[in-house]
C-alpha cells in the first residue's frame, strides 16, 4: 500500500514539472505575482489642511498645522503641546495652513519642511531648517517626502507647494496643498501613482472647489482612497453636504470628520 502511495506521488511530482518545465518562459513570467504586504498607515484630520500622518513603525508627519486658531478642529487637539512629530510640513506661507508650525517645531525640536525661502523666514536652527523646492525630497525616519508643485500662491516665502509620502510598502500619499487642477498632475500620478489623496476641494475665491477636484482625479489619478479636505472651516468654503453630493458617487472617497483617525 505505502508503495503504491509513493509510487504515485512521485508521477503526479513527475507531472506538474512537466507542466512547469514545458510551459514557454514567457508563459511563466506572466503568472500573477504575490501582492506585495502592506503595512499599516494611520491618518488623523486635525480640520482644514491639517494632518498627522503615521507610519507602521511610528514616524509621525505632521502636514499644515494650522489647530489654536482652526475653528474645525476638536478642542483637545488644538493643544500644541501634545504634538511631538518628526517632522512637519508646510505646504505654504498663509496661516491657514502654517500658524502653528514654528511653535510646535520649537516646542518639539521638529524639523520643518517646506519651500526654501518660506523655511529661511522662520529663522529655526539649521539643523531644523529643510528647505526644498519642487522636485526635492527628505527622507524622515521611513518616510520618503517629495515636493511636488501645487497651483496658488505663498506670499512672503517661496512657492506653494505639495507632498507625497512615500511609505516602506511602497505605497504613497499625497497631499495638494492649496490647488487648481493642472496638467503636470498627471506627471505626480506618473512618477508617484498616489494611493491615498489628500485632496483639497473647498472652492470659494483661493482654490479648486468640489467639481474641478473630481475632475482632477477622474482626469488624472487612480487612487484608492480619496480624503476630501479644506472645506466647511469657513463662510465661503463648500460645505460637506456640498462635498458629498459631488463625490458621492466615487466609491473611492472617504469623507472624514476633524479628529477622526483612519487606518489604510
Ligand atoms: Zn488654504
Amino acid at each position: 500500500m505505502k508503495s503504491i502511495q509513493s509510487r504515485m506521488f512521485l508521477s503526479v511530482a513527475i507531472a506538474c514539472a512537466t507542466v512547469v518545465m514545458t510551459q514557454p518562459l514567457s508563459a511563466q513570467n506572466k503568472r500573477p505575482l504575490h501582492k506585495k504586504s502592506t503595512q499599516p498607515i494611520t491618518v488623523q484630520w486635525l480640520g482644514h489642511a491639517a494632518f498627522e500622518v503615521t507610519s507602521s513603525t511610528g514616524t509621525k508627519i505632521l502636514i499644515d498645522p494650522f489647530l489654536s486658531g482652526n475653528p474645525s478642529t476638536p478642542d483637545s487637539l488644538k493643544q500644541l503641546g501634545r504634538y511631538h512629530p518628526q517632522a512637519i510640513l508646510v505646504t505654504h506661507s498663509h496661516a491657514d495652513h502654517a500658524l502653528d508650525a514654528v511653535t510646535i517645531a520649537t516646542a518639539s525640536g521638529a524639523p520643518v519642511i517646506g519651500a526654501v525661502e518660506h523655511i529661511a523666514s522662520f529663522k529655526l536652527p539649521a539643523k531644523q531648517s529643510m528647505g526644498g523646492n519642487v522636485g526635492g525630497r527628505f527622507t524622515i525616519g521611513d518616510v520618503i517626502v517629495h515636493l511636488v508643485p501645487a497651483m496658488h500662491s505663498s506670499d512672503p516665502g517661496g512657492r506653494p507647494l505639495g507632498f507625497v509620502l512615500e511609505f516602506s510598502d511602497g505605497r504613497t500619499l499625497y497631499h495638494t496643498g492649496d490647488t487648481w487642477v493642472f496638467g503636470d498632475m498627471s506627471l505626480i500620478q506618473e512618477f508617484y501613482h498616489p494611493n491615498i489623496i489628500l485632496l483639497g476641494v473647498g472652492g470659494g475665491p483661493y482654490t479648486e472647489g468640489p467639481k474641478e477636484a473630481l475632475r482632477a482625479i477622474q482626469k488624472y489619478f487612480t487612487p484608492d482612497h480619496i480624503i476630501p479636505m479644506h472645506y466647511g472651516t469657513f463662510p465661503g468654503l463648500s460645505d460637506e453636504a456640498e462635498v458629498k453630493a459631488v463625490f458621492g458617487a466615487e466609491r473611492h472617497t472617504v469623507v472624514m470628520r476633524p479628529g477622526q483617525v483612519r487606518v489604510f
